[in-house]
């Protein structure tokens, strides 16, 4: 079916839209619903572009509050990788579903995923209706015989990802450099050449990763994944903390994309931020992404673009960097191609969200500012990806059921 919205608001202008087979077909303040179309009367709601997540791990909701405040090493070797070797497939996919309707109320259309079981993640993400990047995770601990014994499962899953439907994008995520081999690194990214998809991977978290980086290969990370022919313009790198002026001007250079999570950043102590003055100088492609919720704790991206803003200021002790609207158009995947933000116009996916223009974060002030300052992802009212509904007066279907089976399939990981 076909979508209309009426009476919405749009740079202070009431506008209509129409959607009509998943992308924008008119857009104005004289556009009127056809016969036939769902109609939403948008009378007080601001017609917004969504956000894009550039890094998580959805199924981690499974793990919300499991092992927090612990060093970032040592949560993942007593925690949170013993947790996961209890996981069926079908964990993946519960834990998926309660993260898209995490997104969806909290305004993202899109996100890339980087977790264990990608097939069935993938059908979580058709089922819930948004889109999203689903990386086959490998890690070999660097051991590149057990990296070759693990490619036939990965081109399965990649396959199995490949054929989920048309909102799904299948993706490579090795985990890190520290936790997948060379040899590994670089057959993914021939794999990732040939059939031109998306690379995932964790780069320069922490110092410690940066120091053991150059005392194994006597370079920095990025200049390591260079080597192996991992960076490219459809290449994702999460973290980016400890990148130096030359490994960000590699980066451009190699039109890769460094996607910030500073919530995680801080709850983990790694001791920095992305160094976002020197990326924006050196023309890196930015995103940003909430990472998994057992190191954030939540997928919302409101929230997550005010600590980027305000991360930021701090620790360049200037309040006038990375301005609310630059900051916003990152958080919608607006700055690199390879993340897949759309804009509201004519003959784009038909992928927006309605605000609550009443809510009190909202009644005053610059809109972009009060967007990343003031706003969280509850002053979402309705949420439409490909035209389709889904979050309207802040009511997503099937939420309370997501959010039983979730908790009992937690309680039993985590037991
Ligand atoms: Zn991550």
């Amino acid at each position: 079916m076909n979508l209309a919205v009426t009476r919405a608001l749009l740079n202070g202008q009431a506008v209509g839209l129409r959607s009509e087979d998943g992308l924008i077909a008119e857009l104005g303040p004289s556009v009127e619903p056809s016969a036939g179309d769902e109609v939403i009367d948008a009378e007080g709601l601001l017609l917004s572009p969504p956000m894009v997540n550039g890094h998580t791990h959805a199924a981690m909701t499974l793990f919300r509050g499991f092992g927090d405040e612990m060093p970032l090493m040592e949560w993942l070797r007593t925690k949170i990788w013993l947790a996961e070797a209890k996981l069926h497939p079908d964990d993946v996919y519960w834990g998926t579903r309660l993260a898209c309707l995490e997104m969806i109320r909290s305004g993202t259309s899109r996100f890339f995923d980087m977790y264990w079981h990608g097939g069935e993640a993938a059908r979580a993400v058709i089922d819930s209706g948004l889109r999203a990047a689903i990386s086959t995770v490998m890690i070999d601990q660097l051991d590149p015989a057990r990296g070759e014994s693990m490619r036939e499962g990965v081109l399965e899953s990649l396959d199995r990802i490949a054929d989920a439907g048309p909102r799904v994008a299948p993706s490579l995520g090795p985990h890190a450099i520290y936790t997948v081999s060379s040899e590994s690194l670089a057959w993914l990214a021939e794999v990732a050449a040939e059939r031109e998809i998306s690379l995932q991977i964790h780069l320069s978290e922490t110092e410690e990763e940066v120091r053991d980086c150059i005392e194994a290969h006597g370079k920095r990370p990025a200049a390591y994944l260079d080597e192996l022919g991992f960076l490219g313009p459809r290449t994702v790198l999460a973290h980016g903390v400890w990148l130096d002026e030359g490994e960000l001007e590699l980066i451009a250079a190699r039109e890769a994309t460094v996607v910030a999570r500073p919530a995680a950043n801080m709850k983990l102590a790694v001791g920095g931020v992305l160094p976002y003055p020197a990326a924006a100088r050196a023309g890196v492609r930015l995103g940003l992404g909430t990472d998994g919720v057992s190191s954030n704790s939540n997928l919302d991206s409101f929230e997550e673009v005010k600590l980027f803003a305000l991360s930021q200021k701090h620790a360049s002790r200037d309040s006038s960097t990375l301005p609310a609207d630059e900051a916003l158009a990152i958080a919608r995947g607006l700055r690199s191609p390879a993340l897949g933000g759309t804009l509201l116009q004519v003959g784009e996916a038909a992928d927006f969200l309605l605000l609550r223009a009443s809510d009190p974060e909202l009644s005053a002030g610059d809109l972009d500012a009060d967007l990343v300052y003031a706003a969280a992802g509850s002053v979402v009212d309705t949420t439409v990806v490909a035209g389709r509904v889904l979050m309207r007066d802040r009511v997503a279907p099937g939420a309370d059921e997501l959010v039983a089976e979730v908790r009992a399939r937690a309680a039993r990981l985590t037991a």
